[in-house]
């Protein structure tokens, strides 16, 4: 048996996935194994992706990326949550905020104080009890200083960012290239597989160039051009619980301070996103092709941009779902290759970075393993699940009936382990985090309460509690909380001081 490590890898793609790929495989395997990048400049990237969630400091951090440098490297701006408006209601507004809701008390978690409170009358709005929440508004943003004070919410104060995945690919690539990574621009015109496995043996670029490995990355965007074309995988369609199957994108220009968060607008068929970058203001309507069309998409979008678009609209078809299998024979499927959610939530970065993460963790030597091959799948089809189950949650709890398509979404079929959690927490606001899952309780509970999914009854513990100590405990976070946000600074004097990219 051939246990030796794996001694080469090719990727083929060199958009986010294929150089976060190539800049984390050459940092931890140090030049133990040769990488190689196959791109062409002619196809492209799919040129959007600009909002992401917090775990990205991990991958930037794993691989030595001072925050500052990367903030500018990208013209980023940072994100403490996502406000959304008109999803359960037209004129409701609520925030998802990426960090803690008040402070857990003993064995409590504070959501559960709230609902007491709340079911009482005696509770502001949750957002009021979430530093991202009341300061994002605020335009307010700091990172957690280290010399918090330990009861401060300053304290664990997690921050995500907006940035061009464009200028991030390429700050990557000059990463991943410095430590080894062999780039080869190319148009890959043939896949050639081996008898009798039928594995990947080379990829054939126009210009006859044979590029050979052990390994294959597929990071080729939606065509999947390793994993469906050549080895026909197959894929599992979601677009029955998640109906939205066309983007159109356009930057428009800024216009006042960057707001340190994403807006995401529900519309009579899909959503809008409005995401602030240091120069810009990337913009996105997401619908179903169902119930608007192109048209109708496009005069929509154009009518809610802040400044002059600053370039034409594009047209991003795709279909929500994954691949039956992400990892198949010696070739593991990273991006949009592998599968596509659309970016309510600001997670296919993310399933970028937890890819490779896993792919580290199961790091194959030359058997190639089918035990490791099956666990990387389940644990990969399971993360996506997951997050399928949460953005269900913000088109299915909709109260909204002025829209077919939404009403069409209220009366869905929802997958059981959604309608399980939904259940659970609108009878006593309970909600279970498995440990493989992206969200947080917190985020479940933001958006559930968001989504008017309101609890009958608050968990019975709650009430070994006096009543004045809880309402106590209510009051003073609120208090607590409006009064470190009005100390922190502007997001733009930040941005500032700290990570301004030149001006272009
Ligand atoms: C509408 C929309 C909005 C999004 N918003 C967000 C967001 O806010 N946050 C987020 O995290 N993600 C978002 N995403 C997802 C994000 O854009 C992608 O996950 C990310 O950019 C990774 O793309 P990729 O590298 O897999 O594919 P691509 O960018 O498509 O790159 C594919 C690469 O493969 C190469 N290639 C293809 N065919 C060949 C060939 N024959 N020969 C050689 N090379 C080839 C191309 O040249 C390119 O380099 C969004 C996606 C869409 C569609």
């Amino acid at each position: 048996m051939n246990t030796e490590p794996l001694k080469s890898i090719a990727i083929i793609g060199g958009g986010t996935a294929g150089w976060m790929c190539a800049a984390a495989l050459a940092k931890a395997l140090q030049q133990s194994c040769a990488i190689r990048l196959v791109e062409s400049d002619e196809i492209g990237t799919v040129g959007v992706g600009e909002a992401t969630i917090p775990a990205l400091h991990i991958f930037n951090d794993t691989l030595g990326l001072p925050e500052a440098e990367f903030v500018r490297e990208v013209k980023g701006t940072f994100k403490l949550g996502i406000q959304f408006r008109n999803w359960a209601r037209q004129g409701d507004s609520y925030f998802h905020g990426f960090g803690k809701l008040g402070h857990d008390y003993g064995p409590n978690p504070f959501h559960q104080l709230w609902i007491h409170q709340r079911l009482q009358g005696k509770a502001g709005d949750l957002a009021d009890y979430s530093l991202h929440s009341v300061a994002a508004p605020q335009g307010r943003f700091m990172t957690s200083p280290t010399d918090a004070p330990v009861n401060s919410p300053l304290r664990d104060f997690p921050h995500a960012y907006h940035f061009d995945a464009g200028l991030y690919a390429r700050y990557l690539r000059r990463y991943a290239e410095q430590r080894g990574v062999i780039r080869t621009e190319g148009r890959v015109v043939e896949v050639k597989l081996r008898e009798p496995d039928g594995h990947i043996d080379a990829v054939v670029l126009q210009s006859g160039e044979r590029v050979a490995a052990e390994f294959f990355i597929d990071c080729s965007g939606f065509r999947g051009l390793l994993i469906e074309e050549a080895l026909h995988t197959g894929y599992v369609d979601w677009t029955h619980w998640l109906p939205c199957d066309r983007a159109i994108a356009v930057p428009c220009e800024k216009i006042g301070p960057a707001a340190p968060y994403t807006i995401a607008t529900a519309r009579a068929a899909g959503w809008q996103w409005r995401i602030p970058l240091q120069q810009r203001i990337g913009n996105g309507h997401v619908y179903c092709s169902r119930y608007l069309s192109e048209d109708e998409a496009t005069t929509t979008l154009l009518a809610n941009l802040d400044g002059r678009a600053l370039a034409e609209p594009r047209l991003l078809k795709f279909t929500t779902g994954h691949r039956r299998k992400f990892w198949n024979r010696n070739c593991l499927a990273v991006g949009l290759a592998s599968g596509f959610m659309e970016p309510l939530e600001s997670t296919s970065i993310y399933l970028i970075q937890s890819g490779i993460g896993r792919f580290l963790n199961l790091l194959p030597d030359r058997r190639l393993s089918q035990t490791v091959i099956d666990r990387y799948n389940s644990q990969a089809i399971f993360e996506f699940e997951r997050i399928r189950d949460f953005l269900i949650l913000h088109y299915y709890e909709n109260e909204r009936d002025d829209a077919p398509f939404w009403k069409a979404c209220a009366n869905m079929s929802i997958p059981e382990s959604l309608a399980e959690n939904i259940a659970l927490f609108r009878d006593s606001g309970r909600f279970f985090r498995n440990a493989e899952e992206m969200f947080a309780v917190t985020s479940w509970v933001q958006v559930m309460i968001g989504q008017r999914v309101m609890p009958q009854a608050c968990h019975p513990a709650i009430y070994t509690m006096p009543d004045a100590e809880i309402e106590k405990v209510v009051q003073l976070t609120r208090q607590v909380v409006a009064n470190c946000a009005a100390t922190m600074p502007m997001h733009e004097q930040f941005i500032d001081r700290f990570c301004r990219a030149p001006a272009t």
